[in-house]
């Protein structure tokens, strides 16, 4: 079994982009400047926001963060990013989800300018991923296939299982992984809440991708040996032993399926730190895709 290290392989992503910055900066160029936005007080959100924050202090980009309360409302949340689509000096925008239930997540995403939509979830760009064209991949998939670039793991011909079809992460990985290219050129299951014969699917598969937000839900009893094993999953689960009150577990019990399986992502330290290399790699794109290549 090896270990797919997400520590490891975003450190690698964001040692190059720190060579880039500082080389748009001896020319003179503008550097990339993502501006993040955080509706409430949600821990977990807080969490993400402030680690996206860091990383892009740590590597040379610009960043904003702009807090809104919980209680804001739709219209102010929606004139708050349209300053940010006019604003020349942002290259890219992202708002934290989930958002409170009286703002829609639609409206919100269908507002970021597709060019700014580091998050990859605007439908231009979703629509471009679909037909294989240059855009802005949802970070977390993204993060994955350049795990698995990393790696040089040879995914061509294999059946991979996903399991979950949200829009930020089951369902563009499916995307991804049927594309013609490489990684890729996999034949894909795509697997939710309805899906009969999970095990069995699961069974069947050369890679499992687990994205559905149930700590420890894929056993050893539904691993095939030497399948390759993704796991996005990141709960929040009560431990008292902790300093924080809560320890994260992934959706796959790893003590059981580690060694059944070829290679694993732990949590944390997996597709975690990849899911923000990738968000950087996008607004490193689009700060080079808006200011031409000459600034
Ligand atoms: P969602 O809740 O939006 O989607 C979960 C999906 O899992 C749904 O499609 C749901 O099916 C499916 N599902 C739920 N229960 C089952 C089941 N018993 N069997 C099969 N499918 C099931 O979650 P997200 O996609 O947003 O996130 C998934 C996990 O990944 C979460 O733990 C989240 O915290 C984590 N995450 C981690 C990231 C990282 O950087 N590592 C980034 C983003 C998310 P249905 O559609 O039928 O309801």
């Amino acid at each position: 079994m090896e270990l797919l290290d997400g520590q490891l392989t975003s450190r690698a992503i964001k040692d190059a982009l720190t060579l880039q910055v500082a080389q748009l900066k001896t020319e003179g160029k503008k550097v990339p400047h993502l501006a993040a936005v955080l509706v409430g007080n949600n821990g977990a959100s807080e969490t993400y926001v402030g680690a996206k924050v860091k990383a892009c202090a740590e590597i040379g980009f610009s960043s904003t963060l702009l807090r809104l309360e919980e209680s804001v409302s739709e219209n102010k949340l929606l004139s708050v990013i349209e300053e940010l689509n006019n604003d020349i000096d942002i290259d890219g925008i992202l708002v934290q989800l989930p958002l409170p239930k009286h703002i829609s997540d639609e409206k919100v995403i269908n507002a970021i300018h597709p060019s700014k939509d580091v998050d990859g979830f605007h439908p231009e760009n979703v629509g471009r991923m679909v037909q294989g064209l240059s855009t802005f991949v949802p970070a977390t998939p993204h993060g994955i296939m350049l795990m698995l670039e990393h790696y040089k793991i040879d995914t061509r011909g294999k059946h991979a299982v996903v399991v979950g079809r949200s829009n930020i992460v089951g369902r563009p990985m499916s995307i991804l992984l049927s594309g013609n290219s490489n990684p890729g050129n996999c034949t894909v299951t795509i697997c939710h809440s309805h899906t009969r014969n999970l095990q069995e699917l699961c069974l069947q598969a050369d890679i499992i991708v687990a994205a559905l937000g149930k700590p420890e839900f894929v056993t050893a009893s539904m691993v095939k040996k030497g399948a390759i094993i993704i796991d996005v999953g990141i709960t929040r689960v009560p431990d008292a032993s902790k300093k924080s009150g809560f320890a994260l577990k992934g959706d796959v019990n790893f003590k059981e399926v580690a060694p059944l399986a070829s290679y694993i992502t732990p949590v944390p330290g997996g597709v975690g730190p990849m899911t923000i290399a990738a968000l950087l790699k996008n607004t490193y794109q689009a700060c080079i895709t808006r200011n031409g290549d000459g600034n």
